[in-house]
């Protein structure tokens, strides 16, 4: 250990909300010695807003976090009270789960998970500063300060290096790489009515002085701002007058590897604003942090607080809200599309306007924060910053909302760090392959300027990037890194084997007409009369599964009895119900799939195309100054990834592609010349 320094890792997470839990546990499954720091260890993976994991994309997300060998799934799997899949009138592309979570108990498991990884430690200190590779521990510059310094002497900004942190209470860790996730802490402010105060989130000091060393590093910091709703006694809640919201009666896990769901189950409870909740808004407006002028940051417009709504919405009578229980065994009620940071007795006439709620007693305000960000086009697409070397950056700290984008990321991180530590190239998850690679490569290419949450609209080839395929598009990935245990691959391979083997039997079998299935869907489609076939030949299941009347269920005994022989199972153990699900979809879709595959095959070519690190966009003639600058900022990795960058035209691309073409074509007959011998 270098002198000075406390301890030494070879990864270092500050932070244990949902990116820091992910970043670590990755790392420390790498097999790499692992630090993860934060403020409380009480509130390990807290959330933050609602007591929920998932939703529409965002179950998305957890799903491919759980193909990486991620722990989320299997976290609120293990804690979830309320299960549902969503958007299952829609197609599969779209399906995405959704679990109301015991926050208490989510905590509790994600500690549990953290402290049964034998290279991780975790510890409870805040970090102040970043240790830089020309900062001797001890000294008496912080980090910040001496880049500064050096970067005034030297006329220009250096590349550096991360050495380790620097934490409140003196001592230093030495790391081979940070990963910084610490949400909406750095330089937080509270917002509730007219009153104001610093914290990380209620109840929590914010991280004042690493957010000025991001400023100090030359880092573009940015400000933005979330909210979150009252909570209220269930006790006081009359929740007769509420239409009950169930959850599924089978309900479907997160997690690849979980077999069943065991938590006791509960319900949610639906209700809606009225006039009389609109008329306190609509009077106390002029006291809403949010258009006193009291708020700077900028929110997220898909989220927007209800006093938002009412205001941008004058004509809607109602908004729907939803009263989620927190936890099993607590009495506290998340009143879910009643973000708002009004003052407190605007919140409580707001919620006692509704009828069942008329006596609600709230346990705690609504409030809004505003908070730092770093702009994530200061990132590679492995989430390494640009200015330094080894030190990531992944969560909301990137600019992003919500608990599974910020998993997401935390992965990556955690998984790019390791590979640093390793000395190994870091890697990346393409546009088509993940809407991991989809969110950090929106993130990296366009910066952002609002709060950046996960939608399906965002996908380019949503109908290839489903839940029940996120193993098969990540796990490999993930067992090559080291994140996905031997035994879980196994079980992936066996799976992989079980899904082809139920392919190739519905493509090469045709389905007997004299067969008691047979007879039963024939009879179904219209395609028997006096017992006899009235189709050229009998259908293969493949056939079968592309009319719409037909669901992979109507097949699966003839399909179980006919894979029993190849597999040599008990036909019970042939196919789960979702990997039969998977199967029916790759029939059912297959022209649509196939057209996706050509048009990604597209997309790829054009990200196979490297712009070289040396290519100096004001060399090329033709570009405007406003896209050579903002190429130069973002400095895309590809041709493809410079497409996305708002304001770059096809036109700007193709130039840049001729140009790199010229000045290799140059550069090579330069080399090829300078290995002429001179005579
Ligand atoms: P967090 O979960 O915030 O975790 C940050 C961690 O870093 C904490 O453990 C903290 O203790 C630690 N930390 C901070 N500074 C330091 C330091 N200097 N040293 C050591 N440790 C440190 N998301 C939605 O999707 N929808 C919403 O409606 C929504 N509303 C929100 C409302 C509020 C009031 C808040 C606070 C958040 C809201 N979010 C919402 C966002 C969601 O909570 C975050 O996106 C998510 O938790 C981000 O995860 P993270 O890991 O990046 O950071």
């Amino acid at each position: 250990m270098a002198m000075g320094f406390s301890e030494k890792y070879d990864v270092v997470v500050v932070g244990a909300g949902h990116a820091g839990c992910e970043a670590a546990m990755a790392a420390a499954r790498m097999g790499l010695k692992t630090a993860l720091y934060t403020i409380n260890l009480d509130l390990v993976a807290q959330m933050s807003c609602n007591p929920a994991v998932g939703g529409i994309a965002k179950g998305h997300l957890v799903r491919e976090i759980d193909a990486l060998g991620g722990v989320m799934g299997e976290v609120i799997d293990a804690v979830g009270i309320q299960f549902r899949l969503l958007n299952t009138s829609r197609g599969p592309a779209v399906w995405s789960p959704r679990a109301q979570a015991d926050k208490k108990l989510y905590r509790a498991k994600m500690r549990q998970v953290l402290e049964s990884e034998p290279n991780l430690r975790i510890k409870q200190a805040e970090v102040i500063d970043l240790v830089l590779e020309d900062c001797r521990p001890g000294d008496s510059a912080t980090g910040c300060e001496a880049v500064l310094a050096n970067r005034e002497s030297a006329g220009h900004q250096p590349s550096r290096r991360v050495r380790g942190v620097r934490l409140l209470d003196g001592r230093t860790v030495e790391a081979g790489a940070v990963i910084i996730t610490t949400g909406t802490f750095l330089n937080g402010l509270i917002h509730c009515g007219e009153n104001q105060y610093a914290a990380g989130r209620s109840g929590e000091p914010p991280s004042v002085l690493l957010g000025e060393a991001f400023r100090c590093l030359g880092f573009e910091v940015g400000r933005l701002k979330t909210g979150t709703p009252p909570r209220l006694d269930a006790r006081t809640i009359d929740f007769s007058q509420f239409q009950v919201q169930a959850g599924d009666p089978v309900p479907t896990p997160f997690s690849f590897r979980t077999k069943a769901i065991t938590q006791p189950q509960t319900v949610c409870w639906i209700t809606y604003t009225n006039a009389e909740t609109h008329r306190a808004i609509r009077e106390n407006v002029h006291r809403a942090p949010l258009y006193s002028g009291q708020i700077k940051g900028i929110g997220p417009r898909y989220c927007p607080s209800i006093e938002d709504k009412i205001v941008k919405f004058p004509d809607k009578t109602q908004h729907q809200i939803f009263l989620e229980p927190e936890g099993l065994d607590t009495n506290e009620i998340y009143v879910n599309g009643m973000s708002t940071s009004m003052p407190i007795d605007v919140q409580m006439a707001m919620v006692k306007s509704i009828p069942g709620l008329e006596n609600a007693d709230m346990i705690r305000p609504g409030y809004a924060i505003e908070y730092d960000m770093v702009q994530p086009t200061e990132l590679y697409p492995w989430l390494e910053t640009k200015k330094i070397q080894d030190l990531f950056l992944a969560g909301q700290i990137n600019g992003t909302t919500g608990y599974e984008e910020a998993g997401c990321q935390g992965i990556m991180a955690g998984i790019n760090a390791g590979l640093r530590a390793q000395g190994k190239a870091p890697v990346t998850i393409s546009r088509t392959q993940g809407y991991a690679g989809i969110m950090i490569d929106d993130l990296v290419s366009k910066g952002v300027d609002e709060p950046y949450r996960m939608f399906t609209s965002r996908a380019e080839f949503r109908l290839h990037l489903r839940i029940d395929n996120a193993d098969e598009r990540l796990t490999p990935l993930g067992y090559q890194v080291g994140t996905i245990k031997q035994k879980d691959y196994d079980a992936f391979v066996e799976k992989k084997l079980r899904i082809s083997t139920a392919a190739k039997f519905l493509l090469e079998t045709r389905l007997d007409p004299r067969s008691r299935v047979g007879q039963e869907i024939y009879t179904r489609l219209g395609l028997m009369e006096g017992g006899h076939l009235t189709a050229p030949s009998p259908l293969n299941g493949a056939q079968l599964l592309k009319r719409s009347e037909l669901r992979i269920d109507d097949l699966m005994a003839w399909v179980s009895e006919g894979m029993q022989s190849a597999l040599h199972a008990n036909p019970n153990e042939i196919l789960s119900h979702e990997e039969a699900r998977r199967v029916e979809t790759e029939f059912k879709y297959e022209g649509y799939l196939r057209q996706q595959e050509r048009q990604m095959e597209k997309m790829k070519r054009a990200e196979s195309r490297c712009i070289p690190e040396w290519f100096d966009y004001r060399n090329v003639s033709g570009l405007s100054h406003e896209v050579v600058e903002k190429l130069t900022k973002v400095r895309p990795l590809t041709l493809g990834q410079a497409s996305r960058i708002p304001g770059i035209t096809p036109a700007a691309v193709s130039l840049v592609n001729c140009f790199i073409e010229i000045f290799q074509r140059r550069a090579g007959e330069q080399n090829s010349s300078q290995s002429v011998p001179a005579f």
